[in-house]
């Protein structure tokens, strides 16, 4: 059998290696087997002079950084660092943005991947569980990795997939009945928009469903949605962080926190803007280089994403770091003195009754438009004042509320495959814009 990890020819040994801690020697000495490979054999990093066996972890700052527009101009196979033939599997997304980034891994890249999400699930779900998986499946591996995680765990999984024709909403919810589902994994806004169906149909979640673990992915999950889904389900919400790019990044834990998948990666936290590199504890893009990828090994990626890292002890043992991922760096706005994310307004919008808990907000540096279904029965003129007033004293600049018909907005929403991508309806402001 081929070297898994680090040694490891049995899922056994590959347990193991994954468990042992790494010395700061090690992480290094690993460091740099990743850099020489990429260096060596994958035609993009062939073109970095720069790239040299380096003294210690901190040196890594001194390479350059590598961008999702790389990998766009590279799409499919500028990074591929192995004999085609030696490909497991084939992944890509497509940017809010435009542009397609591809992702590709051997068996070990795959196998390694896969037991570093099996132990951390672990620690979630076991034997008795039937898991919904609501996640992509074409030309992604997230689906995948699930399917194979759940094997190792012993899982049962009804592999139902985001919005195909097959298994539309309705069916999910009716199934998550049905057959007594434990555990649903799917993105924060279905979680929501699945909750608002269940309501619709008299269907009381904690009395008449038996899910009582959600696992949320593919898009940002602030402490407050995570806090208003797991009120609305009466179900422990775990979050899960992970690319087309490098395949599962960060992990759960029972604690309910999201750590670093520190045992493939060195992280680096660095200033959006300058592109500094940021002290521990701090809130910035995450980078990551690979330090187990075979067929596409990255060197200082730039992920787009905003985290809070948390380097204090987490109560479930586990050493790595913690992050809350925020959102897309794009989705920083606010005037320069004053800059905030997106995700921030959660804690206003999601305490606010008069409104419904899915919305889309857009924005820049003078303005921010709300897109949002006022509650039925509420009184929306009042709803409007309330939350123009405690919004704007946040933002610092003017903020615009839109209401928007119920219906017409769920059905965009049940329309899209891809969680995080519901155009908002025209308005007159820069293509900055998410689907909250
Ligand atoms: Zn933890």
């Amino acid at each position: 059998m081929r070297d898994l990890y680090n040694g490891a020819t049995s899922p056994q040994q590959l347990l193991a290696a994954l468990l042992e801690p790494q010395a700061p020697g090690e992480r290094l000495a690993r460091l740099n087997t990743s850099v020489a490979h990429a260096a060596g054999a994958s035609p993009f990093y062939r073109r970095w002079p720069t790239l040299r066996a380096l003294d210690s972890l901190e040196d890594l700052a001194s390479f350059g950084f590598t961008c999702k527009e790389d990998l766009r101009a590279e799409y499919p196979y500028g990074l591929l660092a192995v004999a085609p033939e030696n490909l497991t599997r084939y992944a890509e997304s497509t940017g809010t943005t435009g542009g397609v980034n591809a992702g590709f891994v051997t068996a070990r890249d795959w196998k390694t991947n896969n037991f570093c999400v099996a132990l951390a699930w672990a620690g979630l779900l076991g034997e008795h569980d039937i898991m919904a998986v609501a996640v992509p499946y074409e030309l992604s591996y997230v689906g995948a990795d699930i399917d194979r995680v759940a094997e190792l765990l012993g899982v049962s999984v009804l592999a139902v997939g985001t919005n195909n024709k097959l298994c539309p909403w309705t069916r999910l919810l009716a199934l998550l009945r049905s057959h007594k589902v434990t555990t649903l994994v799917c993105a924060p806004i279905r979680a929501l928009r699945l909750a608002a169906m269940a309501a619709e149909q008299g269907i009381d979640l904690q009395r008449d469903l038996a899910v009582r673990r959600i696992v949320c992915m593919g898009e940002a999950l602030s402490p407050a949605r995570k806090a208003r889904i797991e009120r609305l389900w009466g179900a422990s919400v775990y979050n899960h962080y992970g690319m087309t790019e490098a395949m599962s990044v960060a992990l759960p834990c029972p604690q309910g926190q999201l750590h670093l998948a520190e045992q493939r990666f060195v992280f680096e936290v660095i200033d959006p803007d300058s592109a500094a590199v940021l002290a521990p504890g701090s809130t910035g893009e995450l980078v990551l280089t690979t330090l187990a990828q075979e067929a596409m090994p990255l060197v200082r990626y730039r992920s787009g994403d905003l985290v809070k890292t948390d380097t204090s002890p987490c109560a479930c043992g586990n050493p790595h770091t913690r992050i809350v991922h925020l959102g897309r760096v794009q989705d920083l706005i606010g005037a320069p003195a004053r800059r905030f994310h997106i995700s921030e307004l959660d804690d206003i919008l999601l305490a606010e009754p008069g409104i419904e808990p899915i919305y889309s907000v857009q924005g820049d540096a003078s303005h921010v438009a709300i897109h949002l279904i006022p509650a039925e029965g509420g009184h929306w003129h009042d709803t409007r004042a309330r939350l123009t007033t405690a919004l704007e004293r946040y933002c610092g600049i003017p903020v615009e509320l839109v209401p928007i018909d119920r219906q017409e907005w769920y059905q965009r929403i049940d329309n899209r495959s891809k969680p995080g991508t519901v155009p908002a309806p025209a308005s007159p402001l820069s293509t900055k814009e998410t689907m909250q």
